[in-house]
């Protein structure tokens, strides 16, 4: 049995802390929300006081924070000082390339050992233990970060050094924006066009139109697997949580030069969405936008 302080217990971190005290570890658990905190002792987890309480006598600390502002003060402002220095830290926290590489770059300065390991797979995935771990950090360090990660997912991934892991998150998040946005305009205009959709559907899933976001994830009820689409939208991943990916993926591409002019665009949209109330709908209701029956 490994202590494990844990960080952040929100919709993600909460799942993920309980699967990790089910498997009958010691979780030192912490949260700035009570409730959160009350959920996670109700999972099994022992509520301590603060980030650096939760890091203090820990093997691995794992974090689960909304953005790269949260990880630098939570980690340079508590767990560095407290943590043993035989630790790992396990940021799991989607937040933008530099920071990560910053963040963990201070903690190499202290002799700390640190891995980025930001996750695909949503709420559900972190409820059942089945979320996709996409890890930066060395060779060495990404070996003792497995077993802990494995208990709270079904694949763990060795994306590179240090950021990898967030570089990997969002590029993988920029293609299916993009892709999303894509298809939902081609079903928009195949509507408009007089295609019957399931049609359109068995034609283009089985040709060079097809794709994840076609065949996994229909924008369109009633056609292909079940799909947020069949639920009005709801639950499923966020329009807002895919805005902010996707402004991290442009902004990393900023850093570097790159020229990313459909993960601008598909920016652009989801920001248009949010702007009009859509962000707390799933991502594929940006088919709304595009067919023009969004708060109609
Ligand atoms: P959330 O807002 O539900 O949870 C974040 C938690 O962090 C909150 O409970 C908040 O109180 C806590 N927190 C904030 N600052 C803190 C601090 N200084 N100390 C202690 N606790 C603090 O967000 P979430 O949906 O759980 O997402 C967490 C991370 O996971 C984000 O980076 C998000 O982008 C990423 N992510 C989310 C999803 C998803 O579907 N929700 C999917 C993949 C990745």
């Amino acid at each position: 049995m490994a202590t494990i302080g844990f960080i952040g217990l929100g919709n993600m971190g909460g799942g993920m802390a309980a699967n990790l005290s089910k498997k009958g570890h010691d979780v030192r658990a912490y949260d700035l929300s009570r409730d959160a905190l009350d959920k996670a002792v109700a999972a099994g987890c022992v509520a301590v006081g603060s980030a650096a309480e939760a890091a203090a006598g820990a093997e691995f600390v794992v974090s689960m924070l909304p953005a790269g502002q949260h990880v630098r003060s939570v980690y340079e402002g508590e767990i560095f000082s407290a943590v043993p220095a035989t630790a790992l830290l396990i940021d799991c926290s989607t937040i933008d390339v530099a920071t990560a590489r910053a963040v963990g770059a201070a903690a190499a300065a202290k002799g700390l050992a640190m891995v980025d390991a930001p996750v695909s797979g949503g709420i559900g995935g972190a409820i059942a233990g089945t979320l996709t771990f996409m890890v930066g950090g060395s060779a060495e360090h990404f070996a003792r970060a497995e077993p802990v990660l494995t208990l709270m997912g079904k694949a763990v991934i060795h994306a590179g050094t240090i950021g990898s892991g967030q570089a990997a998150k969002i590029v993988n998040n920029m293609i299916l924006g993009a892709n999303m946005v894509a298809t939902c305009e081609a079903f928009a205009l195949a509507q408009k066009l007089g295609l019957d959709l399931q049609t359109f559907y068995d034609i283009s899933s089985k040709a060079s139109g097809q794709s994840w976001s076609m065949t996994s994830y229909c924008p369109v009820a009633g056609v292909g697997p079940v799909s947020p689409a069949d639920s009005n939208f709801e639950g499923g991943f966020a329009s807002a949580l895919m805005l902010k990916d996707l402004k991290l993926a442009v902004e990393a591409a900023q850093g570097v030069g790159a020229s990313v002019p459909m993960g601008g665009h598909a920016e652009s949209l989801y920001q248009a969405f949010t702007n009009l109330g859509g962000g707390g709908k799933d991502f594929s209701a940006i088919i709304k936008l595009l067919d023009g029956s969004f708060n109609k």
